[in-house]
């Protein structure tokens, strides 16, 4: 019989962990509180920004921030009660922002994003799943030169790793590609084979099911412990206990409260990202629209259209402050004045967030049989694929085809 492994968490980053672990012969269970996609991996924006390999910490971010964190409805918000708790992941941030971080982990977010890319085509084809994935494009917009001029650094550093993009230097030109768009948004960058699915939840659910249908498990409990128990794990849950030969941990923005029991206390923090998905016929949307000044997104999810984006370091438990969805609605239907912002449903999801924007993939120091994969912010969907077969790597001794120090769990130990 092969290994059996046991995942924690069915997200996106737990399901495509269990299909490829299954995929390579292990007998997979996922265990999960809730169900399939019922946290950050429902309700995302549904792009694979493989485009997006800055992380979020630049040289110079520290010094833009304060204005930010001063508008309470900012992009990006520190609530006043979790000002205090964030402080030491901000720390952290601001030296992930050094320009030799920077330049390392720019390097590592661009090769899990070429991993990923070619995974998510493998993976698309072992579910069955290709209906689900469109090419449809991105634009990114601008309110004038200096602001294009500011992003100028970005673009470039893009194009030097490889990635196709088109610059829009008129609102003709936009309106070209978008029609209704507010002629405010004087420049644009085009990434024309921008890839996104048709829902994430959906999408997930897909890969749940080709999971299942080939014989994996997924089981609603809530795990209280984890351990390494010999050549073992054993996890104690809600419903019992149960042992395997290897467990990964895939819990999202919980991981830390498990890896905490293994004696590895991770500065794994939730940036909560707020949206509104508009019913169908909101607005003739092209293709996935980033309006990049206002740290928000417009895209297609099924028939209708969600409205999202925002960073709010605010931990796990202070409730959610829906103005936020507001505001970004406001602002959306100011910027496509066509829009029809009635009948949305508004939601909160909890990001996973590392200080250096990239995730935790690897083995647990001190047990051999535990994984850790989690910690992926803004963009668990676009490297689910490339992350699953990097633990499929570790789980069967195979040598990963990228080097795994930069995403090592003891990196910030
Ligand atoms: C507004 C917004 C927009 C986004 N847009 C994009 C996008 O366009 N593209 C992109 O790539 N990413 C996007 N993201 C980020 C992406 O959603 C996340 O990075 C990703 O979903 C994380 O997946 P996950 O599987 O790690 O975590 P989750 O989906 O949160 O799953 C973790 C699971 O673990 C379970 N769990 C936790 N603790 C326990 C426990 N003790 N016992 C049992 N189960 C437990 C939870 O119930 C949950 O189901 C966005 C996020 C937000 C909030």
């Amino acid at each position: 019989m092969g290994q059996q492994i046991i995942v924690i968490g069915a997200g996106i980053i737990g399901i495509s962990c269990a299909l490829e672990l299954q995929r390579r012969g292990a007998s997979v269970t996922v265990l999960d509180r809730t169900g399939v996609a019922a946290e950050a991996s429902q309700g995302n924006a549904g792009a694979f920004a493989f485009a997006d390999i800055e992380p979020l910490a630049t040289p110079g971010i520290m010094r833009k921030a304060p204005r930010w964190l001063l508008d309470p409805l900012g992009p990006l918000s520190v609530p006043p009660a979790y000002a205090l708790k964030i402080a030491p992941w901000m720390l952290r941030f601001w030296r992930a922002s050094w320009s030799d971080r920077y330049k390392a982990a720019t390097r590592a977010q661009s090769a899990l994003m070429d991993l990923s890319r070619a995974a998510l085509t493998r993976q698309m084809q072992v579910s069955q799943g290709q209906d689900m994935i469109l090419t449809d494009g991105q634009m990114q917009l601008y309110e004038g030169a200096a602001q294009f001029r500011a992003a100028a650094r970005g673009i470039q550093l893009r194009r030097d790793h490889g990635i196709d993009l088109q610059e829009l230097t008129s609102p003709g030109a936009i309106a070209e590609i978008q029609p209704g768009l507010s002629p405010q948004f004087t420049h644009g960058v085009l990434t024309p084979d921008w890839q996104r699915c048709t829902d994430p939840k959906l999408w997930t659910e897909h890969l749940a099911r080709a999971f299942t249908v080939a014989g994996g498990q997924i089981a609603q409990a809530e795990i209280i412990q984890i351990a390494q128990t010999g050549a073992r794990v054993r996890v104690s849950t809600t419903q019992g206990v149960q042992e395997a030969d290897r467990l990964v941990v895939a819990a999202g923005a919980w991981s830390h409260h498990l890896t905490r029991q293994l004696g590895h206390k991770l500065p794994l923090e939730t940036e909560r990202g707020y949206n509104t998905t508009l019913p169908a016929g909101a607005f003739d949307l092209t293709m996935h629209l980033t309006f990049a000044g206002h740290g928000f997104v417009i895209t297609k999810i099924g028939e209708g259209l969600r409205v999202g984006g925002a960073a709010e370091l605010g931990g796990l438990t202070l409730p959610p402050n829906f103005r936020r969805s507001d505001i970004l609605l406001q602002k959306a239907q100011r910027f496509l004045p066509g829009l029809k912002s009635e009948g949305g449903v508004q939601w909160m999801g909890f990001r996973p967030s590392m200080p250096d924007s990239l995730p935790v993939i690897g083995t647990a120091p001190g047990a051999p049989n535990v994984l850790y994969a989690f910690g992926h912010g803004h963009l668990g969907l676009t490297q689910s694929a490339g992350t699953a077969e990097l633990i499929g790597d570790l789980a069967f001794g195979d040598r990963p085809v990228i080097d795994l120090h930069p995403y090592r769990p003891d990196r910030f130990l």
